[in-house]
């Protein structure tokens, strides 16, 4: 596929190509400038340009990173998401890979349930601090990388993870071969520019900021790399063709409005009732699990 500038990369859900850039416009992190490019092809937002090796080293170094966004993480998300997968997944089939295990609270949480969990982390000191929480093998990513080896697992898991790889495609691509046929793919994540009455109450609340301060940059660390509503999320999976669909949900957790004030709390609220409902052939939510099974 052409791309229409050199600068800007093609979309990393659909491999369309990028213009325009959309909210949440920019930041500046690690003295580079980042911005939100909206998709021509399936209109997701996307990060150009991607972090360079310096740049995903400090944004994923455990005491900048693991260390802030996992204090305050709710466990019965995972509880749910245990119970959805053990829906597809008995314990006798039992090879769980979590591509991205963070500090290991999911995968203790599988071997806790009977099965056997290896864990794959961006950054060696969260690694090493998941295997010892979670009493497994975690390696790194270039570990894994290095290590390829055909239908080895049972279950692949990627949760919360897509939106940090600079190409979910390519990644989720080699790591399937690793998956057996037959074997359970189960992905979840948010949804970030899906409807749903946070989505809109932020939307409406930065266009009223930007009335009055029309600086297009911030300074959060880019650790999101898209941003997609449930559809775009949908066809990216739908590319590829050994994927068989057995389990889709859309629901709202009211995040982060669920940690602000009485008037956010309350939008949060409102969320969460109406998420994973339909309205205009539009379902609300600002989060989604997906289970495929493997084909060929
Ligand atoms: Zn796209």
């Amino acid at each position: 596929m052409k791309r229409t500038s050199l600068s800007i990369r093609n979309c990393p859900i659909c491999d369309g190509e990028g213009k325009d850039t959309v909210f949440p416009y920019g930041t500046i992190f690690n003295k580079q400038h980042f911005s939100y490019i909206k998709c021509v092809n399936c209109r997701c937002v996307y990060v150009n340009p991607i972090p360079d090796s310096s740049t995903f080293s400090l944004m994923y170094d455990k005491s900048n990173y693991h260390n802030i966004h996992y204090f305050d993480i709710n466990l019965s998300e995972y509880e749910s998401s245990i119970n959805v997968l053990k829906k597809f997944l008995t314990v006798k089939k039992n090879t769980v890979l979590d591509y991205g295990c963070g500090v290991g609270l999911f995968l203790k949480l599988l071997t806790n349930y009977g099965f056997i969990g290896t864990g794959v982390e961006f950054d060696k000191s969260a690694a090493n601090h998941a295997a010892k929480y979670a009493k497994c093998e975690v390696l790194t990513t270039d570990g894994f990388n290095s290590n390829i080896s055909k239908d080895r697992f049972d279950c692949i898991h990627f949760g919360d993870v897509l939106e940090h790889l600079s190409d979910p495609y390519i990644i989720v691509h080699q790591t399937l071969k690793q998956l057996k046929v037959g074997g359970v793919l189960f992905a979840e994540g948010p949804l970030e520019i899906n409807p749903s009455p946070v989505y809109y109450s932020a939307l409406f609340f930065a266009s009223i900021k930007r009335l009055f301060d029309r600086r297009i940059s911030s300074s959060h660390s880019p650790t999101h790399l898209f941003r997609v509503s449930a559809k775009q999320q949908l066809d990216f999976f739908h590319r590829f063709d050994d994927l068989e669909i057995v389990y889709w949900e859309v629901y709202d957790t009211g995040f982060p409005y669920s940690y602000g004030n009485s008037i956010k709390k309350l939008i949060a609220k409102i969320g969460k009732l109406v998420g994973g409902k339909s309205f205009f052939n539009l379902v609300f939510g600002n989060r989604f699990r997906v289970i495929f099974i493997k084909k060929k």
